[in-house]
């Protein structure tokens, strides 16, 4: 009797992966894409808020805005309280309801840990990518300080040494660049699992049935590692539901999509639905349709 040829194990395309941490920046799916969108307008928002005087503490000057209006210290700590309050319950309910969406598509740090992870990766056969590297975090370690800063003094007092707090000014920006620097180069995304905050009170608090990857069981695997390569968060997204929460467990997942995303791609290659996907998502397509399945011989 012939072999049925659901017994023949498929032979699939051999993956090349770099010896280097995969960085993906191309989005695949429709999520990646809206994530970018998203991650772009925040910090946007994050440049233009103090830019107009939205609300901005110029404490160099002595001078507070709120909506362009100039108003005291007391109405603009007022407004700085609220729009932090305002933040933390919409992350709050987000974080419930969602998940920890706050660190893959909201946190502009984890927009530069990525950049930085983007370049290295690109940059991989290059001699000189350490140099660049290092130069890039620099730059972006002193574009994020001058955003902040922005929010809390006139930038302009850098440029005029008579000022009483040119030297003061120049100091915080020296340290605080100085520190973002240290954080990125030598830390990437495990700052945000270790010393940050809220990445710390987020692998607490969030909970299973929010919005998380599974590993579809039904679906062959091709076993090439890029979903583990690729995950900032040095995670491994097959095995994040069968580990605790808090240690490698769906609690650490910033949510970024980017190991669905290379997973999608990697099963085009052998015309069959990705293993990784969303919880959220209800479809699922069986290797093996239980029609294909021929009946036991009793
Ligand atoms: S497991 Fe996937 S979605 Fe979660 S952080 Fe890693 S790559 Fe992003
Ligand atoms: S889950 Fe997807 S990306 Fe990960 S090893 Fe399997 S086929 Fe590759």
């Amino acid at each position: 009797m012939a072999k049925p040829t659901y017994y023949t194990r498929p032979t699939f395309r051999p993956t090349r992966i770099p010896k280097i941490r995969l960085a993906h920046w191309k989005p695949v799916t429709a999520y990646t894409r809206y994530r970018w969108v998203v991650q772009a307008l925040v910090v946007l928002s994050f440049i233009l808020v103090p830019q107009f005087k939205l609300l901005k503490l110029d404490l160099t000057n002595n001078q507070y805005w709120l909506f362009g209006h100039e108003v005291s210290l007391r109405i603009a700590l007022q407004a700085v309280v609220i729009l932090w309050l305002g933040t933390y319950f919409i992350n709050f309910f987000e974080n419930y309801l969602v998940g920890r969406l706050l660190c893959g598509w909201i946190c502009p740090w984890g927009l530069l840990n990525r950049l930085g992870m983007i370049i290295n990766h690109l940059l991989r056969r290059h001699r000189r990518r350490q140099v660049i590297l290092t130069g890039a975090n620099l730059l972006f370690s002193t574009a994020a300080t001058l955003v902040v800063m922005n929010w809390m003094v006139d930038l302009t007092v850098l440029l005029q040494p008579q000022h009483p707090y040119f030297g003061y000014v120049w100091a915080a920006l020296g340290g605080l660049v100085a520190i973002g620097f240290v954080i990125l180069h030598r830390m990437g995304f495990k700052f945000c699992e270790t010393i940050c905050p809220f990445g710390m009170y987020l692998t607490v608090v969030t909970q299973k049935n929010s919005l998380r990857v599974v590993f579809d069981t039904r679906r062959a695997c091709v076993d090439c590692g890029l979903c583990t390569q690729v995950c900032p968060m040095d995670l491994s997204p097959r095995e994040m539901d069968f580990n605790d929460h808090i240690n490698g467990g769906f609690g650490q997942c910033i949510l970024c999509g980017d190991c669905i995303d290379v997973c999608q791609e990697r099963m085009a290659l052998e015309n069959l639905p990705p293993p990784l996907r969303w919880n959220a998502e209800d479809e699922i397509i069986p290797l093996l349709p239980p029609e294909a399945t021929p009946a036991r011989q009793p």
